[in-house]
């Protein structure tokens, strides 16, 4: 662990993560899990937002008491997989704003292809979490957050789910100041540019799509 790169190594995170993994576990477990797991990152990866004191009252006195300080945030799914990780994090920061990319893997090169882009307008004002349940191959995620830099967005962490330790060298190769938040670092990719051991296909396994 390093102050670029977080491993969320907290027991319920981790158990919740094994269900995950199981071949067996069924689409609507994987999504219910997928969720608690992201509250969890969400946690972790908010642990430094900034905070005033504020003057109030309680029913016995009278107190100066933390309350968050301006900034605003917006989360970032990385279509359609990263949607998985978006309600979890809305329960905890229901007022963020929410922006979508999406990118497809072109599968001979791994490559990764915009084919969606909507992002609030005001993204340069607003601390960005982009969220990607699987850091594999570092394309997506380094597309997705070179695109936020060229609208603007200056204040960028990645959360994930499972990491790659290839996927990792590749993001902080191209976006070295961004940390990443995860679950878990997997052993490698396979030639398919697949975690491993890993989940699987994390938008298959979410919509029961294979
Ligand atoms: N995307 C996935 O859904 N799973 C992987 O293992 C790699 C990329």
């Amino acid at each position: 662990m390093t102050d670029r790169l977080t491993v969320v190594d907290h027991p319920l995170v981790q158990h919740k993560l094994t269900l995950m993994r199981e071949r067996e576990t069924p689409s609507a477990v994987f999504r219910q899990l997928l969720r608690e797991i992201s509250t969890l990152l969400a946690y972790e990866v908010l642990r430094d937002l900034p905070v005033i004191q504020r003057a109030i009252e309680t029913p016995l006195a009278e107190m100066e008491a933390p309350v968050l300080k301006g900034k605003k945030l917006c989360f970032v799914s990385i279509l359609r997989a990263g949607n998985g990780l978006l309600d979890g994090m809305l329960d905890l920061v229901p007022s963020a704003r929410v922006g979508h990319i999406g990118l497809y893997r072109e599968p001979e090169t791994l490559m990764a292809v915009e084919y969606y882009l909507k992002l609030p307008q005001d993204i340069e004002d607003r601390y960005v979490i982009v969220v990607d349940p699987m850091l594999a191959t570092g394309n997506s995620a380094i597309a997705a957050v070179s695109r936020l830099k060229e609208h603007g967005a200056r204040t960028i962490k990645l959360v994930c789910l499972l990491a790659a330790p290839e996927g990792i060298a590749a993001f902080h190769e191209a976006h070295g100041e961004v940390p990443i938040v995860t679950a878990a670092i997997d052993r490698r990719l396979d030639d398919h540019g697949y975690i491993v051991p890993g989940l699987g296909d994390a938008g298959d396994r979410m919509y029961g799509t294979k």
